[in-house]
This record gives C-alpha cells, structure tokens and sequence, in this order.
C-alpha cells in the first residue's frame, strides 16, 4: 500500500447492437472507475456475433464464412469507428484498446491484407473525437502476429497527431505485466 498506488478500471467491450446496455452498464459502474478502455472483439455477422481473438480456428472459419480476410478486416474496421463514434454517455471510456487485433492471426493467412487507409482513418477519428490510444504490446507475445497493437509506424503518426498514448501490456497474468516495454519506450 505504501509502495504502489492500485487503480481501478476496466476494459469495456462495444458490441453493436448493445449500445443501450453498455451505456446503461456505464452509467452505474463508471463513477467507481478510475480508468477504462473501450474494445471491440465480437463483430457481428448476420444475426450472431464473433469473438475474433478467441483462437486460431475462429478467427480461420471467420474469414472462410465472409469469404476473405479483407471482408473481415472491414467489418473490425467499420465496427472499430462506431465504438470510438458512438455516445455511450458520460462514463464512455476515452482510451481504444489494441485498435488492430484484427492482426492477431494475421501470419496464418496467404496474403497480407493492404488496411493502411483505414488504420489511418481510425488514428484522425480517435484525434477528432479527443480519445487516447492503447499502445498495446501482447501482440508481441502472440505467434501469429508478432507486432505491436498498432504496429509502430502507425504510433509515430498518432504521436505526431498528438493523440495521447498510454503503454499497456495487455497481460492477463502477473509475470507478463509491463512485457515488451522495453521495444516501444523510445516511441512513448
Ligand atoms: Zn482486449
């Protein structure tokens, strides 16, 4: 207690379609929170939704199911703009965590998918709507994405755009608290 100081917060998911009772979930949680992010991990697709980060085989019968990987990159992408869009009342989160883990198991497709222009596009909106970025080191951990979230060119452009940053390791266990750090603290 006297060495650290212990904040509360939590990575918030937007899911379409459940804006209302996320708002709602804010409204009555978020005066307790001293910090919180706001993520997408479940697009929605006809009349369900998939976590796209749960496992090499979801994310695979995704892409087969909208038939490219680029159809499932748009619909992060799109889905990614309407969280950092959308209202979700005074409690909405104002940091968008790992704004490319549609990356996450992007060494498992045969081609590279060209998403530069809407990287770029969820950067100025995040600048436009005054949101900080997550800069989110767990890719780095993960086989089949290797990078960071975003990867780096895209923190330089966010820096020179002046959003604010904030270093997250994303770790879901203790020894993995601050990894990879070391890469990117020149950039922060
Ligand atoms: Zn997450």
């Amino acid at each position: 207690k006297k060495d650290i100081v212990i904040s509360t917060g939590l990575e918030v998911d937007f899911i379409s379609g459940f804006e209302q009772n996320i708002t709602s979930f804010l409204n009555t949680y978020g005066k307790y929170l001293d910090d919180s992010i706001l993520s997408v991990h479940f697009l929605k697709f006809e009349n369900d939704y998939t976590c796209i980060d749960f496992s090499k085989s979801t994310f695979t019968e995704f892409v087969e199911r909208l038939g490219s990987p680029m159809a499932v990159y748009k619909l992060y992408y799109k889905t990614l703009i309407d969280s950092i869009t959308s209202n979700l009342g005074d409690y909405k989160p104002r940091r968008i965590g790992h704004i490319t883990l549609v990356h996450k198991f992007q060494h498992t497709l045969t081609e590279v998918v060209q998403d530069h222009e809407d990287i770029v596009n969820i950067l100025k909106e995040i600048k436009h709507q005054q949101l900080e970025l997550d800069v989110n080191t767990a890719g780095l951990a993960k086989p089949y994405c290797l990078e960071v979230y975003p990867p780096l060119p895209y923190i330089k452009f966010a820096k020179e755009l002046e959003i604010p940053l904030v270093f997250g390791s994303d770790a879901h266990q203790a020894k993995d608290l601050h990894q990879f750090y070391n890469n990117i603290s020149n950039l922060l």
